[in-house]
């Protein structure tokens, strides 16, 4: 099905930070976009400017009230399911919050898909269901998959529900594994973490853990084009992909770039130790993107490139 013909999308955390820009796309290639958000970390102000158009529609709601989301959902064609608790160690704290807002959420709208007849979607899973896997370019196909953390734990649950559902209910989904997506409107993660910290103390950084993490981090738009190269080429029933760039930024590292882009000097960067940032951190994460490239995709700058342009756009010294 190809997004230029006018199709009906439904979203859940379509205020959210990747949401918000999924819907500026989809809108702007002329198609009708409902987003389904109950605002827990969405903001209205992302999504605005869209409000009052035909062709959108706005509902305040919870995942978690089927029957409201049953009666949202009908009479769309594709899901785009991209909402969940997305605060992981706030996750680990209250150890609910991904089983209700992750997995029952999740199961709640393949439910309403099933009973509505709708049988596509496309799910933002996370490179946190690999755990604690060696530092190797992992692919896909690794296994077993063994998360450090209850975000990472429903994200699997989430996987293997979408999984049994496209093969009793003839469902197709396209899953995608994000590594870190950085852009405008984050509200959360390690860039948007350092710059609050260093607008109240810019002379001293606490950095979680020794600062030697290894992460992929790649931007919002690459991470859209990435989920609709794969929607509009691959025909697969069910199939996951791993959404990144092969080049990684180390936790130092960002911190680093945060101050160069803040204009700030000498900032004493101190360490709360150990290898994790906090418990169910993943230290290291290597990332293989050779089943996107085969699609035709790659994301379009390096990890250290997409950690600058986020940090710039945060600060308002680029638009987008
Ligand atoms: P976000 O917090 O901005 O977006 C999540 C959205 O879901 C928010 O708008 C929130 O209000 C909404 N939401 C949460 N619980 C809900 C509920 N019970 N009912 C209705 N709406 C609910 O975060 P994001 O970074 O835009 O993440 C989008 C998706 O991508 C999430 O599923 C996240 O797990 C996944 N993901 C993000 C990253 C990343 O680096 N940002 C990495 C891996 C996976």
């Amino acid at each position: 099905m190809s997004p230029s013909k006018a199709t009906r999308y439904f979203i859940t955390g379509g205020a959210g930070f990747i949401g918000s820009h999924l819907v500026d796309r989809l809108m702007e290639e002329g198609n009708q976009v409902t987003v389904y958000d109950n605002l827990v970390s969405g903001k209205r102000e992302w999504i605005e400017h869209h409000l009052g158009k035909k062709s959108f529609r706005f509902m305040e709601a919870d995942l978690l009230d089927f029957d409201t989301l049953k009666q949202a959902m009908k009479g769309h064609e594709v899901i785009w399911h991209l909402g969940a608790n997305t605060d992981i160690p706030a996750g680990n704290r209250v150890t609910d919050l991904d089983l209700k807002n992750c997995t029952i959420a999740t199961r709640n709208v393949l439910e309403a898909m099933r009973q509505n007849n709708i049988d596509k979607i496309v799910f933002a899973s996370s490179a946190c269901v690999y755990g604690d896997a060696p530092p190797v370019a992992l692919a896909e196909t690794f296994g077993p998959l063994l998360p450090i953390n209850l975000y990472g734990a429903g994200k699997l649950a989430c996987e293997g529900l979408i999984s049994a559902y496209c093969h009793l209910f003839g469902i197709k989904a396209w899953i995608f594994r994000f590594a870190n997506v950085v852009g405008a409107r984050m509200g959360h993660g390690v860039i948007y973490d350092f710059i609050q910290k260093l607008k109240q103390n810019p002379e001293e950084l606490e950095i979680l853990g020794d600062g030697n993490q290894e992460k992929p981090f790649f931007l919002v738009e690459d991470c859209i084009d990435g989920m609709l190269c794969a929607f509009n080429n691959s025909d697969n029933q069910y199939d996951v992909y791993n959404l990144g760039c092969e080049s990684f930024t180390t936790v130092t590292r960002v911190a680093q770039i945060v101050t160069e882009e803040m204009g700030l000097r000498d900032v004493n960067f101190k360490y709360t130790g150990g290898k994790r940032g906090w418990p169910g951190d993943v230290p290291v994460v290597h990332f293989s993107v050779d089943k996107m490239k085969k699609l035709g995709w790659s994301a379009s700058h390096t990890s250290d490139e997409a950690v600058r342009i986020a940090a710039r756009r945060l600060l308002g010294k680029e638009a987008r």
